[in-house]
């Protein structure tokens, strides 16, 4: 499967609006498997569609590896409800080599598509909460950047490998 071009800042799409998915057929379906290769081949741990310059709701994560790996497709993508607080290194595809501290919910519940278009409902806390929220971010033109609250060197990443960043 073809690995896509990821999109770098800036770069107007970035800054866009999404529109909401109302066709879950092969294309979507292709679409995802390439997002999928693609993060995988980029060493993220979430994409989101405007990242490849698909101005559409339509984002996955997969903070694991092995068999910690597991994937979320997420299209049309909500916060219904979020509770605590959390700070923590983020990095971004679309920023190579920049990192920041950026503040997000802890708990997470999220409602979604899936790719054929069922409706279903995830909860989420620490990392993977932040993962998803970042790329629900990306769906509404919202960078990380104008979250983060504290820029961090890549040389003092101790806790987190480069790879473990990525979104
Ligand atoms: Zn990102």
């Amino acid at each position: 499967m073809p690995i896509l071009e990821i999109i770098h800042y800036p770069n107007e799409i970035l800054d866009t609006e999404c529109g909401r998915v109302s066709s879950f057929d092969k294309d979507l379906h292709r679409l995802l498997d390439n997002m999928y290769e693609t993060m995988i081949a980029e060493d993220g741990v979430g994409l989101a569609a405007p990242q490849v310059g698909i101005l559409s709701q339509i984002a996955i994560v997969d903070i694991g590896e092995g068999e910690e790996s597991e994937l979320f497709e997420l299209i049309n993508p909500e916060i219904v409800e979020q509770r605590g607080n959390q700070i923590d290194i983020e990095g971004c595809l679309s920023f190579p080599g920049l990192y920041g501290k950026v503040p997000r919910a802890k708990v997470i519940k999220v409602k979604a598509n899936d790719r054929y278009g069922n409706e279903y409902h995830l909860e989420a806390e620490g990392y993977l909460a932040r993962a998803i929220q970042h790329e629900i971010d990306h769906l509404h033109g919202v960078l990380f950047t104008s979250k983060v609250v504290e820029y961090v060197h890549e040389s003092e990443l101790t806790d987190w490998s480069e790879e473990q960043l990525q979104r």
